[in-house]
């Protein structure tokens, strides 16, 4: 019955801390949320040597002139 209460439990950002904004929620801006999607995928596709290594692999592609 009371906004307050509802205020005072308002969820906070999990990268800065501040109150989340409903529509970037659960993060406060975009940037928040941008930034933990960022840091997630670079958790997630840290995988070195596996697309990266097509473009130095490709000696035999040399053109014949
Ligand atoms: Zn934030």
């Amino acid at each position: 019955m009371t906004e307050h209460a509802d205020i005072a439990r308002v969820k906070r950002c999990p990268i800065c801390g501040k109150p989340r904004q409903v529509r970037f929620r659960p993060f406060c801006s975009k940037r928040c949320a941008d930034l933990d999607l960022h840091r997630w995928f670079s958790g997630v596709y840290a995988v070195p040597g596996t697309e990266v290594e097509e473009e130095e692999s490709a000696p035999k592609a040399a053109r014949e002139d």
